[in-house]
């Protein structure tokens, strides 16, 4: 079992002499800036802030480790593609991303968010061929769902499925942060790739 309420903040790691190296199962947490990724986090935990919502964007090129009941890590990666960001600090981002996708085998999940109502950016693409380059499982989180009307619901999910080239193993969950939409199937798949049964 994994007590998702047993959670506490590890260490912000901005190189990869800063990775824990306790061969946790890690859970890696990725989107773009303002997609609602920190909101997404404490949805699954169940905290009102424990990832801090409305940091401002782009200012965050560190990653963070959240220990979960001792057993899994949340790895909250930096954001990305926030226009206001200075070529320096893309660079960083570039470079931390390289860092932790160069060792891929602690990555027991990849989840990506993105935002429900816009096709992925480039960005996204990148992202989505970073976590498939890793050879682990992946989902997809679509978030914001509460702002969509219900006939936009299924043409989005399609759209975003075709752009992201998103195979049939991989899930693409509607998720609303705001309403708790989808906590249970993103908490049952994340459960399932640690290896730890439901609770
Ligand atoms: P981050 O930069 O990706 O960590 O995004 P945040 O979690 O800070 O959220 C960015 C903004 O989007 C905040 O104003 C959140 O309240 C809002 N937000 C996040 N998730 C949702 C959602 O599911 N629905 C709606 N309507 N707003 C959301």
């Amino acid at each position: 079992m994994l007590n998702l309420h047993l959670v506490e903040f590890v260490r912000s790691a901005v190189k990869t002499a800063d990775f824990p190296n306790d061969n946790l199962p890690q859970i890696a947490f990725a989107g773009k800036s303002n997609v609602g990724k920190s909101s997404v986090l404490n949805c699954v935990l169940q905290r009102k802030n424990f990832a801090r919502v409305g940091q401002k964007p782009g200012k965050t090129v560190h990653i963070n480790y959240f220990r979960v009941d001792g057993k899994a890590h949340f790895v909250d990666l930096p954001g990305y593609g926030y226009a206001q960001v200075a070529e320096s600090e893309k660079e960083r981002w570039d470079k931390l991303m390289e860092a932790y996708f160069a060792e891929p085998e602690p990555i027991a999940l990849g989840v990506m968010i993105v935002d429900a109502r816009h096709a992925p950016t480039k960005l996204d693409c990148v992202m989505a061929d970073l976590f498939r380059s890793t050879g682990r499982p992946f989902l997809v989180v679509a978030n914001k769902l509460d702002k969509l009307k219900a006939r936009e619901i299924e043409p989005n999910l399609a759209c975003i499925r075709e752009t992201l080239r998103l195979g049939e193993q991989t899930p693409l969950l509607p998720f609303s942060a705001e309403k708790g939409t989808g906590r249970e199937a993103l908490v049952r798949a994340i459960f399932k790739d640690c290896g730890l049964p439901f609770s």
